[in-house]
């Protein structure tokens, strides 16, 4: 049996496979990586910018995707006919695109219609969904968004129907809605085990935000308390944190926004000042790290599991066995009816 490298070795051959394959291999990375995988990426961004970076160069044949299995099916879903989309480990996924699935999304979606009727309702997917869920999207005349830009989607929404179904994020639906000046009893939360999603008529024909019950089980586990914690323990600090942290946390923050978000908060901070980050642990890590003249300290530490099962040793792999190993592909209709719902994002005003 062949001996495992060190450590040491494996970087070397990490970049010794970058110089050979040079602008024809584009490793991309997201911000959750831990920080020897962002080192040896191309790009670093939130998924969405690097799907784009992806098929915007077209020089490159080989994408590896360094972040979860969402992130990699949307490149591979705007890529150019001629480049492949690898990512190292195929079990790194995301808990939250796995609590909706397209089938659950289509009965759910026949009820609200079988009772609010046709044309009343339109869906929006968050990016963190698997393709088969954006492709009914996009059937359905809907949009897909980020965290950056879910305000303008909704408003989009609401200019074609009354409704909207936003999947799968009940979070970052609500803390939209409500940036939007929707009253909280407009929304309802759909639980899809149940009979009209946990709800009677009534409630879904007045509902104007119907919102899936899903969450990341990383920005969950902020709570007020923990935002009253750092409050008395760091007065002079603000406190940002991601959308997809509940209501109670947002409420009591001093900013709320995306990745791109947080990183450039940060960054504008004035040196000499505290920032409190409620978001993914390695982010914040990094930040403390780029930004050594302000203090930038996390609210809770917070990994993302799946995001962290990319390692130097997967990546050595998969660039070993370039366009083989661990390719993600997408099948063609379902690509089609996902490319629609992702170019309606993009031609959302920013
Ligand atoms: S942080 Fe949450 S939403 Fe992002 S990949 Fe991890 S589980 Fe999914």
């Amino acid at each position: 049996m062949e001996a495992l490298p060190d450590s040491r070795e494996v970087l070397e051959r990490i970049r010794a496979r970058k110089k050979e394959l040079g602008r024809e291999l584009l490793i991309l990375t997201h911000h959750y990586q831990r920080k020897d995988i962002v080192a040896l990426g191309d790009f670093l961004g939130d998924s969405f910018e690097l799907s784009r970076k992806g098929a915007a160069d077209r020089d490159c044949r080989y994408i590896v995707f360094c972040g979860v299995h969402f992130m990699a099916e949307s490149s591979a879903i705007l890529a150019r006919s001629h480049q492949t989309v690898q990512i190292p480990c195929l079990e790194a996924g995301c808990w939250m695109a796995g609590m909706a699935d397209a089938f659950s999304l289509e009965r759910a979606f026949e009820e609200i219609i079988s009772v609010a009727g046709d044309g009343s309702t339109v869906p929006i997917v968050y990016m963190n969904s698997d393709a088969s869920i954006k492709a009914f999207c996009g059937c359905r005349g809907g949009t897909v968004c980020t965290s950056s830009n879910a305000p303008a989607a909704m408003r989009r929404g609401f200019e074609t129907a009354s409704k909207i179904l936003f999947v799968p994020d009940r979070h970052l639906g609500q803390n939209t809605g409500l940036r939007l000046g929707l009253r909280p009893e407009e929304m309802i939360v759909w639980d899809p085990a149940q009979p009209l999603g946990g709800n009677d008529a009534e409630s879904v024909r007045k509902a104007r935000l119907i919102l899936w019950n899903g969450y990341c089980l990383v920005h969950t586990r902020f709570e007020v308390e923990h935002m009253r914690e750092a409050r008395v323990r760091f007065p002079e600090a603000r406190i940002v944190v991601h959308p997809e942290c509940t209501r109670e946390v947002v409420a009591l923050a001093d900013a709320v926004g995306s990745t791109g978000f947080i990183v450039n908060y940060v960054k504008k901070a004035p040196p000499g000042s505290t920032v409190v980050v409620g978001t993914e642990i390695n982010l914040v890590h990094r930040l403390a790290l780029e930004y050594p003249d302000r203090k930038v300290l996390d609210l809770r530490s917070s990994l993302c599991p799946n995001m962290f099962r990319i390692n130097p040793g997967n990546l050595l792999h998969t660039m070993e066995h370039i366009g083989e190993y661990n390719v993600v592909t997408v099948p063609e209709a379902t690509r089609a009816d996902a490319r629609l719902a992702l170019d309606r994002m993009l031609a959302l005003p920013s």
